[in-house]
């Protein structure tokens, strides 16, 4: 992992809890179009974003937590790319 994809990583995360920058927006952008790792590495967090969404309203439900088998194995398969393609 070099330096743009500390970074490339550390915006991602940020995104979830401020809005981005216009130029760190930009710088995103461009190193998830040139570097593979990165996509993946932002695919695994959408899918745990919407994974935490999920369970998240339905604790609020109280619908109890259940987790489909499905998802389960998108998650693993999702993070197990992003190990192997990340450096
Ligand atoms: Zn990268």
């Amino acid at each position: 992992m070099n330096h743009f994809c500390r970074e490339a990583s550390q915006l991602q995360s940020d995104a979830f809890e401020r809005q981005l920058t216009l130029s760190e927006h930009i710088r995103l952008r461009i190193h998830l179009l040139i570097c593979e790792a990165c996509r993946n590495y932002a695919d695994s967090l959408k899918l745990l974003n919407s994974f935490f969404h999920n369970l998240r309203k339905q604790v609020q439900q109280d619908e109890g937590i259940t987790l489909p088998d499905s998802d389960r194995e998108r998650i693993k398969e999702a993070l197990s790319r992003t190990s192997d393609s990340a450096g």
